[in-house]
């Protein structure tokens, strides 16, 4: 029977199928980190999602951090955040992407979320009289919680993915976990994917597949029998390659795939289709009379951008932009966008600390948009605020997100208002014009993890707006990330001297946009649009943006 599930945007077909127990299947990593685990897991889960099955995907992660929150972008990329605000691994964006489902807390798993959670088990005494250790008590809640949404959310397949690579001391204990399970549950519930790396040497014009067989030899060392295969590679591999690589790592002949680089990430769920990845797992899973997958939508999104029209050329000022992990989400949003545009976005990241009033008709002149980033701190300010002012006075289209709200609010002040000190409190506590202020819900806040204003929240946009033309609709609902916001003090103020106000939260009045009417495309939001855009339905403030960088062609 076909049912339909609603989710915000989605209208996904599914097969329940009453009878069938919650299939597990578990991807770890092997020979090096930065594989892509989370694109083939997320690619698996699209295809098994495409012939039917509801299904969701978890990461374990090693570290000791409840949640990557209080990490550095530079170490861990961007922090994701999901509908019901817990901070995550930029994996789950990729899974959001790909499935076009929500994830939630339960979906992200630490090393730190479990020690926490048994230490603190321990204290009320709940093991009372007993040594508390790795295996079992540690181990114990790391399967519960890799069963936990099976349990409670009746899903027909969760996907897990087991961070770190196998080998690590950190990871140990989610492999151990595996092994476990392995032999716990019902054999064809259990499926255990192993991703490696083929490397090519040039010299030799060989392919290599000792890696492989280590790395193998590793995970079977601790007890866990890969299925599957899944060998990321430059180059083609030969049928004789994939059969010496099953018989060295004793698996299934056949059961070595390929995953060669591919030209978009989106083009993943094909390749791994063409390797027959799905029919391999339904076969071992015994997921009996499921229909072949249905990807018209992706191959429609696929064939546009592959073939764009035109270009446009996006200035991205971060302070983090050396990492282009540390934006996943916001440059995943333009490649959305171009699509629904027809056309290739063509990303630059500049610098904010770079940008100053001398150079930056030089770095941003030439530029068809500018969208300034979130972030945190006093690094790179001063530049996000001049490159607010370039586009402002110059009628360059302009997206600002979080932090870019607050320094478009900031400079507005400082600029059109003539208030030359305005800052936001977050680094000058002791500014006469305090224009962005800290939230009257965080001044007792002294905690630093997961305490910021964090996950969904209402917004009401007014009629008439930019905001409400771009949306459509009275009432969205937005992700946060945030401490500091726009201080309503000086509202009137700024609505006189021609700031609009498009969207607020209708709950307790916090502004959420602000726009420029007397601008081509000038709007800067509190919440981030990226954390929502998927390939089927990119968002609508980044379409709206790109639509207006195409119109300012130069
Ligand atoms: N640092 C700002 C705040 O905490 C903006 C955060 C962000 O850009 N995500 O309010």
């Amino acid at each position: 029977i076909a049912i339909f599930l609603f989710f915000d945007y989605f209208c996904i077909p599914v097969f329940t199928n009453r009878d069938m127990t919650t299939k597990y299947i578990f991807v770890t990593g092997g020979v090096a980190s930065s594989l892509g685990k989370g694109i083939i897991a997320a690619s698996l889960a699209k295809l098994l999602q495409a012939r039917g099955l509801r299904v969701t995907i978890q990461k374990f992660v090693p570290y000791i951090n409840i949640d990557p929150g209080t990490l550095n972008p530079y170490e861990h990329g961007e922090c994701y955040v999901t509908e019901d605000g817990a901070e995550t691994d930029l994996d789950l964006g990729h899974y959001e992407r790909f499935l076009g489902i929500h994830t939630s807390k339960a979906n992200n798993v630490t090393t730190g979320k479990i020690y926490h959670t048994v230490i603190t088990r321990e204290r009320e005494g709940a093991y009372l009289g007993k040594t508390v250790q790795i295996v079992p008590h540690i181990t114990d809640e790391i399967k519960r919680r890799m069963l936990l949404l099976g349990k409670t959310e009746n899903y027909d397949v969760i996907i897990t993915e087991v961070g770190g690579t196998v080998g690590d001391m950190e990871s140990q204990p989610f492999v151990e976990a595996m092994r476990q399970l392995q032999w716990e549950l019902p054999e064809e519930d259990f499926l255990s994917i192993h991703l490696t790396l083929i490397p090519y040497l040039k010299a030799a014009k060989e392919l290599k597949t000792k890696p492989t067989q280590h790395s193998v030899q590793e995970l079977q060392a601790l007890g866990v029998h890969p299925d599957i295969i899944v060998c990321r590679t430059e180059k083609e591999l030969s049928p004789e390659l994939r059969h010496k690589i099953a018989l060295f790592c004793n698996v299934k002949p056949g059961h070595v795939i390929q995953s060669v680089d591919a030209w978009s990430i989106y083009q993943v769920p094909l390749n791994m289709e063409a390797e027959k990845l799905d029919q391999m797992v339904v076969d071992k899973l015994e997921i009996p009379n499921l229909p072949l997958p249905d990807l018209a939508a992706l191959k429609a999104f696929l064939t546009k951008l592959k073939n764009p029209e035109l270009t446009v050329d996006i200035a991205l000022v971060g302070k983090y932009v050396e990492l282009q992990d540390a934006y996943k989400s916001i440059l995943e949003s333009f490649i959305h966008a171009g699509v629904t545009g027809k056309c290739e976005v063509r990303v630059h990241s500049v610098h904010a600390e770079r940008v100053c009033k001398e150079n930056v008709a030089e770095l941003l002149g030439g530029m068809n948009g500018i969208l300034v980033a979130p972030g945190f701190g006093e690094r790179g300010l001063e530049g996000k605020i001049c490159a607010v002012q370039f586009a402002r006075e110059n009628g360059i289209p302009f997206l600002g997100i979080c932090l870019g709200m607050q320094m478009a609010v900031v400079e507005f002040a400082r600029n059109v208002l003539g208030y030359e000190d305005a800052a936001s409190t977050e680094v000058n506590p002791s500014t006469a014009h305090p224009v962005i202020d800290l939230m009257e819900s965080q001044k007792s806040t002294t905690i630093k993890g997961g305490t910021m204003r964090l996950g969904a929240y209402r917004c009401r946009l007014v009629p008439g707006t930019l905001a409400y033309r771009i949306y459509g609709q009275d009432e969205i609902r937005e992700r946060h990330r945030h401490r500091y916001e726009f201080n309503n003090a000086y509202l009137e103020e700024m609505q006189a001297a021609g700031l609009a106000v498009s969207g607020t939260n209708p709950d307790i009045g916090l502004v959420e946009i602000v726009e420029l009417p007397s601008h081509p495309f000038f709007i800067a939001t509190q919440f981030h649009p990226e954390y929502k855009s998927t390939p089927e339905n990119p968002h609508p403030l980044f379409v709206g943006f790109i639509g207006a960088a195409i119109s300012n062609g130069k």
